[in-house]
């Protein structure tokens, strides 16, 4: 689950790292109050209003700017909220922005120069270890610093079992340039973020860019936070974070009655039960020329109501040109998920204008494929895999 900067700073501030102090707000009214507020309370007489949507790069795209006034924050909160923010990692379309965070300015002026610097912690699953990326080029794009300036990225790999060393956060401090004050800043810095990072159960914490202000503190001002999904039931206060606003629609739908699926770009819509003959079957999409529309699996029990809602759902996708059913029936027969089959379709009616390949493998297998012939439906039935593709590539062409 992908989390706003906002949520991402609250979490961060919990575990004691020190963040941009930040309030939200979704009108230019609640803008005004909140600037006020951090006025009092921080002592800022400039604001920066942030563009609050699951995606980075808001800066190059306009959704992050400076006030200099409570006018300007007015009328920028204004321009912001509501628009079609487009990003390098957005759609062309953009994304709706339904809320601004109204953060102080902390590049102020002082004895020394701002530096912006980029930090993430996240599991390298090559070594089964945790993993600090850091380096001196932050703010900009990482992408661009690992294609450009490899050698300015470094990485330090944290023992689960042991956690991070006193050493290791010293390295980091080190290698970003830094000493005095600044220096052990860093260090507290770099404990606190591996601390929300293992005790909120991320996956990912991405801060770029972590600041030194001129007066020589060390500060989160920006946050992209990825929960674990598996986790989440140990955090009940997390739950409420997601924005259903920024998942996608069919994704939100399927989820809800307790269908896998994860929306792709190809044509094929693809139902399957199991995640591994899930995955297996997209590879055979791929290769008889398809590409998939989707990854579902239907789970354990591939009924006729199962199937007719995982059939509506894949509909629901305008570049769906054919579906590919595959089904292993271990524990379910074959011949009761193709009775399913024929019911789901009958209900539906003339809404399944695509054509539809079933492939029926396990126990009673022949009985289904039976079963499916004499439907008199417009299905299509194999029982091996490789017929399966053959099929697959016949209606595609
Ligand atoms: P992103 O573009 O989505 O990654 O959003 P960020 O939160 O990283 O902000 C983008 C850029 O805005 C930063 O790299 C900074 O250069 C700038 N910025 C953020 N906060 C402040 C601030 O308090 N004052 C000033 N002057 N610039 C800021
Ligand atoms: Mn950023």
């Amino acid at each position: 689950m992908n989390l706003h900067e906002y949520q991402g700073k609250e979490i961060l501030n919990s575990f004691g790292v020190k963040i941009q102090r930040g309030i939200v707000a979704d009108n230019h009214k609640k803008a005004v109050e909140a600037a006020k507020l951090l006025a009092t309370e921080t002592g800022t007489d400039w604001w920066v209003i942030k563009a609050q949507i699951h995606a980075g790069g808001r800066g190059k795209g306009g959704g992050v700017k400076l006030a200099k006034s409570l006018s300007e924050v007015e009328s920028i909160s204004k321009d912001i909220i509501g628009m079609m923010l487009k990003t390098p990692q957005t759609s062309a379309e953009g994304k709706k922005v339904n809320q601004v965070l109204i953060a102080e300015d902390v590049y102020y002026p002082g004895p020394s120069e701002p530096e912006e610097y980029y930090m993430s912690v996240l599991l390298n699953r090559a070594t089964g270890k945790n993993m600090i990326m850091y380096s001196t080029e932050g703010g900009m794009d990482i992408e661009t610093v690992a294609e450009e300036t490899p050698h300015l990225i470094f990485t330090e790999e944290v023992d689960p079992g042991t956690g991070l060393l006193g050493f290791q956060a010293r390295k980091i401090a080190f290698n970003l340039g830094l000493s005095g004050k600044a220096f052990k800043e860093m260090v507290r810095f770099v404990f606190a973020l591996y601390k929300a990072y293992v005790q909120s159960d991320s996956s990912l914490f991405e801060i770029n860019p972590v600041l030194k202000t001129s007066d020589d503190m060390v500060l989160a001002v920006d946050a992209k936070v990825t929960l674990d999904d598996n986790a989440l039931f140990r955090h009940k206060d997390y739950q409420d974070l997601r924005d259903l606003r920024e998942e996608n629609p069919i994704e939100v739908e399927a989820n809800a009655v307790g269908l896998n699926y994860v929306d792709l770009d190809g044509n094929v819509g693809c139902m399957v039960n199991g995640a591994g003959l899930a995955m297996s079957t997209m590879d055979l999409i791929k290769q008889s020329g398809g590409e998939p529309a989707n990854f579902l699996d239907v789970g354990g029990t591939a009924d006729a109501e199962r199937v007719e809602t995982g059939f509506r759902i894949i509909l629901k996708d305008p570049k769906v040109k054919a579906i590919l059913v595959n089904i292993f029936g271990g524990i379910v027969r074959c011949d009761r998920v193709a009775q399913g089959i024929v019911d789901a379709y009958k209900n539906m009616g003339d809404s399944i204008k695509v054509p539809i390949i079933v492939r029926l493998q396990g126990t009673n297998a022949v009985e289904a494929k039976q079963l499916m012939d004499n439907s008199g439906l417009d299905v299509i039935s194999v029982v091996e895999f490789k017929e399966a593709a053959n099929k697959v590539q016949e209606v595609l062409s």
